[in-house]
């Protein structure tokens, strides 16, 4: 592979050695990549290090090394620093849970323009004046359906018959159920009719259009509720942001 240039959100940081570091991005043209800096800490302490920071856009530049599942990092320009969530504690904590989230869900390798946009699109909307709650939610929605793994909606995703006046959550499915096979499915629970509107909406309608969208507080609830269980059973990791957050927000 020769040198590759994309832009590209930071996910995580870690040291290495005395001086580099191996930081993890989302790439709008590779999906998740991994590679060393060199000297990074020196450059970081030198020039502020806002291209170091996470969720960082920058531009970067890599390219292969050999035997190695890491690129090496020859370039790293920060594009946009998303200034206003980086002095916002509650702004702060669902950014860097969104950036937790989408390296949870996605492995090395596996471009989904999408997902970068979902992601950068996500970080400008927190910069302004929409909750960050709303955001979150549309951020999980899209993020799994980008990736496959939203619950399939508008038929019982076990036989296939129509929804009943009560439609279930299967876990296990990963979709709706019908009133009578929702019965027989331990991992089944219940979902308010407004919530899966709200979903189906959400899969269908830009970013814009939905941060003006009303909903309830009762299916915000039921759907935070929704998603977090989905999540915890489909996703094997736990999440240090949510903690965070939970404690912020009490
Ligand atoms: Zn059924």
């Amino acid at each position: 592979m020769p040198i590759q240039k994309s832009e590209a959100i930071l996910l995580r940081r870690q040291d290495l050695r005395e001086t580099s570091l191996i930081l993890t991005f989302y790439t709008k043209g590779f999906g998740k990549i991994k590679g060393v800096v060199k000297g990074a800490r020196g450059v970081r302490a030198a020039c502020g290090g806002g291209a170091f920071e996470i969720f960082a856009l920058d531009n970067v530049v890599f390219y292969e090394r050999k035997k190695s599942e890491l690129f090496t990092i020859s370039h790293c320009d920060l594009l946009e620093f998303f200034a206003p969530v980086r002095s916002s504690l509650e702004k702060l904590a669902y950014a860097s849970y969104f950036i937790e989230l989408a390296d949870a869900v996605t492995v090395l390798h596996d471009p989904h323009k999408e997902v970068f946009e979902l992601l950068s699109h996500s970080l400008r909307l927190l910069c302004g004046e929409d909750s960050p709650k709303r955001i979150a939610r549309i951020f999980e929605i899209k993020i799994l359906g980008l990736l496959g793994l939203m619950p399939a909606l508008g038929r019982c995703s076990h036989c296939g018959k129509a929804l009943g006046a009560r439609p279930s959550l299967s876990l296990l499915h990963g979709g709706l159920l019908c009133d009578v096979c929702g019965q027989s499915d331990k991992t089944s629970q219940p979902v308010m009719a407004g919530t899966v509107k709200f979903i189906e909406h959400v899969r269908s309608s830009g970013l814009e259009k939905l941060m003006r969208v009303k909903v309830a507080s009762e299916v915000g609830r039921d759907l935070e509720r929704v998603l977090r269980r989905f999540l915890d059973y489909h996703v094997e990791h736990r999440f240090n942001t949510l903690r965070f957050l939970k404690a912020i927000e009490a």
